[in-house]
Protein backbone atom coordinates (compact mmCIF):
# COMPACT_ATOMS: atom_id res chain seq x y z
CA UNK A 1 0.00 0.00 0.00
CA UNK A 2 0.96 3.09 -0.83
CA UNK A 3 -0.22 7.21 -0.11
CA UNK A 4 0.70 10.43 -1.44
CA UNK A 5 2.51 12.48 1.07
CA UNK A 6 2.71 16.41 -0.43
CA UNK A 7 6.24 16.42 1.33
CA UNK A 8 7.93 13.44 0.97
CA UNK A 9 6.19 12.07 -2.26
CA UNK A 10 5.24 8.56 -2.63
CA UNK A 11 5.33 6.62 0.91
CA UNK A 12 5.41 3.17 0.99
CA UNK A 13 3.15 1.22 4.03
CA UNK A 14 4.45 -2.37 5.17
CA UNK A 15 2.71 -4.39 8.25
CA UNK A 16 4.56 -5.77 10.34
CA UNK A 17 3.20 -7.71 13.56
CA UNK A 18 6.44 -6.90 15.27
CA UNK A 19 6.41 -2.99 15.46
CA UNK A 20 4.94 -1.24 18.26
CA UNK A 21 3.65 2.18 16.95
CA UNK A 22 5.21 2.98 14.12
CA UNK A 23 8.66 2.72 11.92
CA UNK A 24 10.65 5.13 9.48
CA UNK A 25 12.85 3.65 7.26
CA UNK A 26 13.97 5.27 3.51
CA UNK A 27 13.68 2.12 1.00
CA UNK A 28 16.35 1.32 -1.13
CA UNK A 29 14.23 2.84 -3.95
CA UNK A 30 14.44 6.26 -2.20
CA UNK A 31 10.95 6.03 -0.58
CA UNK A 32 10.10 6.89 2.30
CA UNK A 33 8.58 3.71 4.19
CA UNK A 34 6.68 3.48 7.40
CA UNK A 35 5.91 0.33 8.84
CA UNK A 36 3.24 -0.41 11.18
CA UNK A 37 0.85 -3.02 12.90
CA UNK A 38 -1.10 -5.03 10.82
CA UNK A 39 -4.83 -3.24 11.00
CA UNK A 40 -3.62 0.13 10.71
CA UNK A 41 -4.41 1.94 7.44
CA UNK A 42 -3.44 4.65 4.99
CA UNK A 43 -5.68 7.22 7.87
CA UNK A 44 -3.39 6.39 10.72
CA UNK A 45 0.05 6.05 8.88
CA UNK A 46 -0.78 9.72 7.26
CA UNK A 47 -1.34 10.87 10.85
CA UNK A 48 1.95 8.90 11.98
CA UNK A 49 3.79 10.96 9.70
CA UNK A 50 2.32 14.23 10.20
CA UNK A 51 2.80 13.79 13.92
CA UNK A 52 6.88 12.98 12.98
CA UNK A 53 7.36 15.41 10.37
CA UNK A 54 10.64 17.24 11.81
CA UNK A 55 11.95 13.75 13.33
CA UNK A 56 11.51 12.56 9.41
CA UNK A 57 13.12 15.71 8.05
CA UNK A 58 16.58 14.60 10.23
CA UNK A 59 16.25 10.91 8.84
CA UNK A 60 16.25 12.10 5.91
CA UNK A 61 18.58 14.81 6.55
CA UNK A 62 15.65 17.10 4.38
CA UNK A 63 16.38 21.04 5.35
CA UNK A 64 13.63 22.80 6.20
CA UNK A 65 12.22 24.10 2.67
CA UNK A 66 13.64 28.15 3.63
CA UNK A 67 16.98 26.74 4.52
CA UNK A 68 17.05 24.89 1.16
CA UNK A 69 16.46 27.91 -0.86
CA UNK A 70 18.79 30.01 0.95
CA UNK A 71 21.52 27.76 0.17
CA UNK A 72 20.48 27.41 -3.29
CA UNK A 73 20.75 31.12 -3.95
CA UNK A 74 24.07 31.32 -2.33
CA UNK A 75 25.12 28.67 -4.79
CA UNK A 76 23.71 30.35 -7.83
CA UNK A 77 25.25 33.74 -6.51
CA UNK A 78 29.11 31.98 -5.87
CA UNK A 79 28.80 30.20 -9.39
CA UNK A 80 28.16 33.38 -10.98
CA UNK A 81 30.98 35.01 -8.75
CA UNK A 82 33.11 32.02 -10.26
CA UNK A 83 31.89 32.08 -13.61
CA UNK A 84 32.71 35.76 -13.31
CA UNK A 85 36.54 35.51 -12.21
CA UNK A 86 37.79 31.96 -11.87
CA UNK A 87 38.60 31.57 -15.49
CA UNK A 88 40.20 34.93 -16.18
CA UNK A 89 42.29 34.11 -12.53
CA UNK A 90 43.56 30.97 -14.25
CA UNK A 91 44.13 32.56 -17.22
CA UNK A 92 46.34 35.55 -15.63
CA UNK A 93 48.14 32.70 -14.00
CA UNK A 94 48.78 30.65 -17.00
CA UNK A 95 50.23 33.28 -18.87
CA UNK A 96 52.21 34.86 -16.11
CA UNK A 97 54.11 31.36 -16.21
CA UNK A 98 53.55 29.71 -19.57
CA UNK A 99 51.46 27.27 -18.61
CA UNK A 100 49.06 26.03 -21.42
CA UNK A 101 45.54 23.99 -20.60
CA UNK A 102 43.04 22.95 -22.90
CA UNK A 103 40.34 23.83 -21.02
CA UNK A 104 38.16 25.30 -17.57
CA UNK A 105 35.45 23.53 -15.88
CA UNK A 106 33.84 24.92 -12.80
CA UNK A 107 32.86 22.23 -10.47
CA UNK A 108 30.30 21.97 -7.50
CA UNK A 109 32.34 19.14 -6.21
CA UNK A 110 32.38 18.85 -2.18
CA UNK A 111 35.67 17.14 -1.53
CA UNK A 112 37.90 18.81 -4.58
CA UNK A 113 38.56 22.31 -5.00
CA UNK A 114 40.18 21.74 -8.01
CA UNK A 115 41.73 19.15 -10.18
CA UNK A 116 42.98 18.51 -13.92
CA UNK A 117 42.15 15.83 -16.37
CA UNK A 118 44.35 14.39 -18.52
CA UNK A 119 42.81 15.77 -21.43
CA UNK A 120 44.45 18.81 -20.24
CA UNK A 121 41.20 20.45 -18.88
CA UNK A 122 41.07 22.29 -15.43
CA UNK A 123 38.54 21.80 -12.82
CA UNK A 124 38.09 24.68 -10.16
CA UNK A 125 35.57 24.69 -7.46
CA UNK A 126 33.07 27.61 -7.15
CA UNK A 127 33.62 27.26 -3.54
CA UNK A 128 36.98 28.67 -4.30
CA UNK A 129 34.92 32.06 -4.12
CA UNK A 130 34.61 31.67 -0.66
CA UNK A 131 37.86 31.65 0.49
CA UNK A 132 40.65 34.35 1.15
CA UNK A 133 42.14 35.37 -2.11
CA UNK A 134 46.03 33.60 -1.80
CA UNK A 135 44.57 30.15 -1.33
CA UNK A 136 42.26 30.42 -4.24
CA UNK A 137 45.34 30.77 -6.22
CA UNK A 138 47.39 28.45 -4.62
CA UNK A 139 44.70 25.96 -5.74
CA UNK A 140 44.82 27.57 -9.48
CA UNK A 141 48.77 27.22 -9.04
CA UNK A 142 48.50 23.91 -7.68
CA UNK A 143 46.57 22.84 -9.93
CA UNK A 144 48.52 24.56 -12.89
CA UNK A 145 51.68 22.42 -11.35
CA UNK A 146 50.08 19.56 -12.81
CA UNK A 147 50.11 20.33 -16.51
CA UNK A 148 53.88 19.52 -16.25
CA UNK A 149 53.93 16.52 -13.08
CA UNK A 150 51.10 14.30 -13.24
CA UNK A 151 51.95 13.33 -9.57
CA UNK A 152 52.81 15.25 -6.07
CA UNK A 153 56.34 14.05 -6.42
CA UNK A 154 59.04 16.76 -5.01
CA UNK A 155 59.32 18.45 -8.33
CA UNK A 156 55.58 18.62 -8.08
CA UNK A 157 56.12 20.51 -5.36
CA UNK A 158 59.15 22.45 -5.99
CA UNK A 159 57.50 23.51 -9.00
CA UNK A 160 54.60 24.83 -6.86
CA UNK A 161 56.54 26.26 -4.53
CA UNK A 162 58.55 28.23 -6.93
CA UNK A 163 55.26 30.14 -8.09
CA UNK A 164 54.06 30.29 -4.76
CA UNK A 165 56.28 31.02 -1.89
CA UNK A 166 53.65 30.19 0.57
CA UNK A 167 52.49 27.83 -0.54
CA UNK A 168 52.88 25.44 2.64
CA UNK A 169 50.86 27.53 4.88
CA UNK A 170 47.78 28.19 2.60
CA UNK A 171 47.40 24.26 1.79
CA UNK A 172 47.00 24.36 5.55
CA UNK A 173 44.98 27.26 5.81
CA UNK A 174 43.03 25.81 3.29
CA UNK A 175 42.06 22.74 4.94
CA UNK A 176 39.70 25.08 7.42
CA UNK A 177 37.45 25.12 4.19
CA UNK A 178 35.20 23.02 3.34
CA UNK A 179 34.83 22.95 -0.90
CA UNK A 180 31.22 22.18 -0.89
CA UNK A 181 28.83 24.61 -0.99
ZN1 LIG B 1 47.28 17.85 -6.79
Amino acid sequence: MTFNDPEFGEVIVRHNAWVRGYKISVATSGHLTITVPPGIGAFLAKRFINSAREDIRDKLDIKDPATQRARDAQKKLLAKKARDYLPYRLEFWAQKFGYKYSGVRLSHANTRWGSRSSSGTISLNIGLMKVPEPLRDYVILHELAHINHMDHSAEFWQEVGSHDPNYKRHRAQLKQFSPGV
